[in-house]
């Protein structure tokens, strides 16, 4: 637990979907209801599912890497999946997808450990949420989890102009929660935006790793479970 030791960092920015909101669980709930809801088909949801995942997370790497835009996610995502399903039908994807939309940043559901993180660390640090997610989106979870008053601000690239990895949005968060670089620490789950952007911009990175996946990107630290970033804070004393 945070212990009295203060850490060189007094500021903590967390990535949102996969680091403390459970983009996955409260996703595939959505869908599962969304699929018994629309599709009536039986026992082909464990298809559904793995098949969203896959053609969500292609569209999203396209995202990041600037070649589509948001509505091309949202549009292409059910069209695609249906399509493959032999479901031929723009408006019930359409449905599917507005829907989808509408309720799924209403689940609550938190990665483990995430509220009892934030409750301790906001004693002692300045936090920070800063996302590539949409605007009006990430706000819904944020209030939906019940987590908006441990963070000073949500940093969204929506309203600053920049999606990580740019350095700018970084940048932007120490201009606002006014820290130098060396005084702030990045959590994230993603090597790209997460881990590659705060090292672009010279803050200190902790890998969120739950899945242990290997990698080669360098990070100043790496965690599998959220607990484990008090021993990272008691460890880095100035
Ligand atoms: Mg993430």
């Amino acid at each position: 637990m945070a212990g009295k030791v203060k850490s060189i960092y007094k500021v903590i920015f967390f990535d949102l979907d996969h680091t403390l909101w459970d983009y996955k669980r409260n996703s595939k709930m959505t869908l599962e209801g969304l699929y018994h809801k629309h599709l009536n088909v039986n026992n082909r949801f464990d298809y559904f599912y793995s098949r969203f995942d896959t053609i969500n997370e292609h569209l999203w790497n396209l995202y990041h890497q600037g070649k589509i835009n948001r509505d091309d996610i949202r549009v292409k995502r059910f069209r695609t999946l249906l399509g493959e399903m032999g479901i031929k039908n723009d408006l019930l994807a359409k449905t599917i997808s507005e829907e989808y939309l509408m309720t799924c940043p209403l689940q609550p559901h938190l990665m483990p450990g995430a509220r009892e993180v934030l409750e301790e660390l906001r004693n002692n640090y300045k936090l920070y949420v800063i996302t590539n997610g949409f605007e009006d989106i990430q706000y819904i979870k944020i209030r939906s989890a019940g987590i908006s008053h441990f963070f000073d601000q949500v940093i969204t690239s929506d309203g600053v102009g920049y999606k990580k990895p740019a350095p700018e949005i970084f940048q932007h968060a120490l201009q606002l929660a006014g820290v130098d670089h060396r005084e702030a620490l990045m959590i994230g789950d993603n090597l790209e935006t997460d881990i590659k952007g705060a090292n672009n911009a010279n803050v200190d990175t902790v890998f969120f790793n739950p899945d242990k996946t290997p990698h080669e990107v360098f990070t100043k630290y790496e965690i599998e479970h959220l607990s484990e970033i008090f021993k990272i804070l008691n460890t880095s004393t100035g």
